[in-house]
């Protein structure tokens, strides 16, 4: 997220010197449910020998019970998943996500156009507006609207409404991972060593993804998290930019990004970023989270979000900065109804945050950012967060603080004209 350093019409905000006091709490002050601290759930293991004679057969039965094991920092994230393959879209009727299915999906600008304007690559996902026989209508990664025909893609239905909270289950959970920027034009916030924020952001946002994608457990006195099942995998995982390596470099509109996360009728989404236009230096890092004041569940999962990054981040070593206020906040634009004044945080319907884990623009915390040790305890702490904030009715110990209308400037949210939906064939890039 690009902001300004100079803070005007600061009269607005609560000012007070932070220094020193960020909230460096390293516990949650309550567990989820399904995983109560310092209780290994553990992996039986029964090898079994079998002794055969003339006469009888022996068998024997040794159990051994082994802790489950750290998740510990993948080297890389995984590849996307392989693209389903097309056309099973019966009975869709047009309100959900659809998924560019192997082979890439040809998008035409109008339901009577002979000759589409690009063949959409494989896994892209887009918000379905409507259905007309064969024809789906779809709101492209720029911000547009365009038809597909059914059978070139897989449709899924919006996710089904449910009460967060204590209660729910992890296993019906749809949650939006949203890596921030994308493409040649919107890198975001860079270090001085010229590390862009779109890059470090889609590898968090992957490794968020990993996470959630198959059954862990967490040691929630530690944070640390473990190849156990007593959290099961999300149902839906839903990431923004999808693509392996760097095909997942690509603009994506701000409209896109929150449409999407609305079409599947998402339960949370995070949008991933890094910071700049730091104030002050801190003995601690300055992580701040936005949170929508128009969805009061949004402020809790953001304040159980920064303490879950202040406890990842605390154990390493940088020259910290942050802001005169940090932690879990919100910004009004000076419009004069006051909306979200971040775009995702305006347009979509379910509790959101954004979270700005370190200031990529200090080469001491880029530095940081540079090593997946760091980006993978980003990831970890995200998937705490989602699981508490999912799944208890815990308040979260973050430091928090009212809206604030905000006139600073954090740049277009929109595609740009010279957007490029990324294209199956190889000759269009
Ligand atoms: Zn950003």
């Amino acid at each position: 997220m690009r902001r300004l350093s100079l803070i005007v019409g600061a009269v607005l905000f609560a000012v007070s010197c932070t220094a020193g006091e960020a909230d460096t709490t390293t516990a949650p002050s309550a567990p989820v449910t399904t995983s109560p601290p310092n209780t290994t759930t553990s992996t039986v293991v029964t090898p079994t020998t079998t002794t055969t004679t003339t006469t009888t057969t022996t068998t024997t039965t040794t159990t051994t019970t082994l802790p489950p094991t750290p998740y510990g920092v993948p080297a890389e994230p995984r590849p996307d998943p392989i693209a389903p393959d097309p056309g099973v879209s019966d009975g869709f009727d047009g309100v959900g996500v659809v998924t560019v299915g192997a082979g890439g999906a040809p998008l035409y600008e109008a339901l009577d156009d002979e000759e589409p304007f690009v063949l959409a690559r494989e896994g892209l996902m887009f918000s379905a507006q409507q259905r007309q026989g064969e024809w789906i209508e779809v709101y492209t990664t720029c911000d547009e609207l365009a038809w597909v025909k059914a059978d070139t893609v897989v449709a899924r239905p919006p996710a089904e409404a449910a009460s967060i909270g204590a209660g729910f289950d992890f296993a019906e959970a749809t949650i939006v991972v949203d890596p921030g920027h994308g493409g040649p034009w919107n890198i975001g916030a860079a270090s001085p060593s010229g590390l862009a924020e779109k890059t470090v952001n889609l590898d968090i946002a992957r490794r968020v993804r990993d996470l959630l994608s198959e059954p862990r457990s967490v040691d929630w006195s530690t944070g640390v998290i473990l190849n156990g099942t007593d959290i099961p995998s999300a149902g839906w995982v839903i990431l923004t930019r999808a693509g392996a390596g760097d095909a997942g470099d690509y603009e994506a509109g701000l409209f896109y990004r929150s449409n999407l996360a609305n079409a599947a009728n998402a339960h949370a989404m995070v949008a991933i970023h890094n910071n700049a236009g730091w104030e002050i230096r801190m003995d601690s890092p300055g992580s701040d989270v936005y949170y929508q004041s128009q969805i009061p569940e949004s402020r809790r999962f953001a304040k159980i979000m920064v303490q879950e990054l202040l406890r990842g981040f605390t154990p390493f070593d940088a020259n910290w900065v942050g802001a005169l206020e940090t932690g879990a906040k919100s910004r009004l634009s000076p419009r004069a109804d006051n909306p979200q004044y971040y775009g995702i945080l305006r347009r979509s319907d379910m509790p959101t945050v954004i979270t700005e884990g370190v200031y990529i623009s200090n080469q001491s915390e880029a530095d940081l950012l540079a090593t997946a040790e760091f980006r993978q305890a980003y990831a970890d702490a995200v998937y705490r967060a989602l699981v508490r904030f999912l799944t208890t009715d815990d308040t979260g110990d973050g430091r928090d603080s009212d809206p604030v209308i905000w006139y600073g400037d954090a740049g277009r949210g929109d595609a740009r004209p010279s957007c490029v939906i990324p294209s199956q064939d190889p000759t269009d890039q």
